[in-house]
């Protein structure tokens, strides 16, 4: 069983021992999901580890093993043919609850008023620079 990590003032933290409450879907070993009470869409849910770690690599990966599967049964379970899965690490990058959680972002239409909205600044990339940053990478992969 992997270990768990928990901060006893992390809203997420609460809700995964039952301090707080909150509307579970489905509750594994690892994993903890749940309704976003702030939904930006009908359905929209949360995904979390058990393990409490801020930002994505604070997170061991055996407790980030099973979270897509869980977000797929949810969208699953609701039918949903179009949705978005998010996680957000930063403040500046919409971060708000520093306990790594993904969402399933049910997109019910093409209006701006319900589900995900997305900024996307897209450039024409330079093909040298691309490689050099791929070689960059790919040395420190
Ligand atoms: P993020 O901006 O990625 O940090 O998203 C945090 C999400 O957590 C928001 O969608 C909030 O609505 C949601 N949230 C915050 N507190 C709770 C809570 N007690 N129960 C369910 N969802 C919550
Ligand atoms: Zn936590």
């Amino acid at each position: 069983m992997a270990s768990h990590n928990t901060d006893a003032n992390c809203i997420f933290c609460k809700i995964i021992k039952g301090d707080i409450p909150s509307f579970k879907l489905i509750e594994t070993e690892n994993v903890y999901s749940f309704l976003d009470i702030g939904p930006i869409a009908k359905g929209h849910a949360l995904a979390i580890p058990k393990y409490h770690g801020a930002k994505l690599h604070d997170v061991p990966d055996e407790h980030l093993g099973e979270i897509l599967a869980t977000l797929k049964k949810i969208a699953i379970a609701q039918g949903v043919e179009n949705y978005n899965i998010l996680q957000n690490n930063g403040k500046i990058a919409h971060q708000v609850v520093d306990h790594v959680h993904f969402h399933m972002i049910p997109k019910p239409s093409d209006s701006d008023k319900e589900g995900l909205v997305i900024g996307w600044p897209a450039q024409q990339a330079d093909m040298a620079e691309l490689k050099q940053l791929h070689e960059e990478i790919k040395g420190k992969l």
